[in-house]
């Protein structure tokens, strides 16, 4: 016997959700401010509610994939959520989330919230490597486990229901730097008689080779010492930064991207760590 669920949000995210419920059997209940999109869904089998408050009266489980935190307020204004196991997979700032799971404790309920590691294509298909961060109730996580991993990985990250919303969003951070970086790169050959084809695969190879320095930066951070294990010294990476920065002045590139980070290793190594690694910069961005 499958777990009943409810889903409240059938945008592109909370669609492809609902469909691997359904193709897994699992009983689904469906409530979206539009109701168009849950009448696609109901044809596929699912049960299409009439308000928010009446899906989740449906099932002890409910599922939020809303847009924003309002539009969560906004969907459960009025819903009696005593002895339910709310699952919000809205993406949140960690202080959302803590305040949300207050505010679901105060109602009665359960409470997990997720940060989804996914985009819609992904989800459903085990191989494509989306996953979903849990955090809050334990207890919630570990009974629906299985539920919850029909559209996609599951990773829990604490009983702290911020802790979702901060491990999703300081890989998305990370994402950001590493998107800016092959910006930057790009626009160094835009110019040139260089097929940007011809730079992808050495971009992408040059990128995955070096994303295992993430491990050295943690052990460092952990340890203190941030001079073990270092193979380029933070004096010798400021030098070669101006080599960088020339030739973006030479290929007319704007250094506009490149130039925060450069700034704070240079204030980092004005406090004389030349022997460190780049993980001083770090101490140099928490205030
Ligand atoms: P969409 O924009 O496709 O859908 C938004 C959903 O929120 C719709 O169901 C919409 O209803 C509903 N909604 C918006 N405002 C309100 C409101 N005030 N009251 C009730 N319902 C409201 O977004 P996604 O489905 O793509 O995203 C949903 C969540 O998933 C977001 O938090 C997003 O950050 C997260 N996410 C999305 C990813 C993606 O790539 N798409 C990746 C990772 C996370 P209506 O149909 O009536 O407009």
């Amino acid at each position: 016997e499958k777990t009943s669920v409810t889903l409240l949000g059938l945008g592109a995210m909370g669609t492809a959700l609902a469909r691997t419920w359904l193709a897994a059997g699992h009983p689904l209940t469906v409530w979206n401010r539009t109701p168009s999109r849950a009448a696609a869904l109901a044809a596929e089998g699912a049960k299409a509610a009439d308000s928010a408050a009446a899906a989740v009266t449906a099932n002890t489980l409910v599922l939020v994939c809303l847009l924003d935190d309002a539009s969560v307020d906004e969907a459960l204004d009025g819903a009696d959520l005593a002895g339910k196991d709310l699952v919000n997979l809205t993406t949140s700032t960690p202080a959302q989330a803590r305040a949300r799971a207050e505010w679901a404790r105060e109602r009665g309920a359960r409470y997990l919230d997720g940060g989804i590691m996914a985009v819609p294509p992904m989800i459903g298909v085990p191989e494509a490597g989306g996953y979903v961060f849990y955090s809050g109730s334990r207890e919630l996580f570990e009974q629906h486990q299985e539920t919850l991993g029909t559209p996609a990985g599951t990773t829990y990250v604490g009983q702290d229901a911020g802790f979702a919303a901060l491990y999703d969003v300081a890989l998305l951070s990370a994402m950001y730097g590493m998107f800016a970086g092959a910006a930057h790169a790009y626009a160094l050959i835009r110019k040139e008689d260089i097929d940007p084809t011809s730079l992808a695969p050495l971009l992408a190879d040059w990128l995955a080779a070096m994303a295992p320095s993430v491990h050295q930066t943690a052990g460092q951070l952990r340890s203190g010492d941030y001079t073990k294990g270092v193979t380029s010294p933070l004096a010798m990476q400021v030098a070669g930064t101006q080599t960088l920065l020339s030739t973006a002045d030479q290929q007319g590139v704007s250094p506009e991207l490149l130039s925060p980070y450069f700034a704070l290793m240079r204030r980092r190594l004005a406090k004389g760590t030349g022997e460190e690694d780049l993980t001083g910069v770090i101490d140099l961005l928490v205030h």
